[in-house]
């Protein structure tokens, strides 16, 4: 059950951005209502972004996008991976 949520990870930064497709946006909220896992990592993600944008007027740089996913990912993987 909680397999899915490295998914849903993968696709937050996407998410936040609106650059995924309505019925996944949908699919996401409606994980994020059940899964209060990834909702706190929305809440962190979203806040990482508004600071990033709030500091720079610039898009988050892809470098630290991908070293965010890629340390939510091993978060993830650690917690739920192995069960
Ligand atoms: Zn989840």
């Amino acid at each position: 059950m909680a397999g899915k949520c490295p998914e849903y990870i993968s696709n937050l930064n996407d998410y936040l951005d609106g650059g995924v497709s309505p019925e996944l946006c949908a699919e996401i909220q409606a994980h994020l209502g059940e899964c209060r896992n990834c909702r706190i990592m929305v809440d962190t993600l979203k806040q990482t972004v508004k600071l990033c944008r709030d500091g720079v007027e610039e898009q988050l740089p892809q470098a630290l996008e991908e070293k965010l996913t890629g340390l939510l990912r091993k978060h993830w993987e650690k917690k739920f991976g192995r069960k």
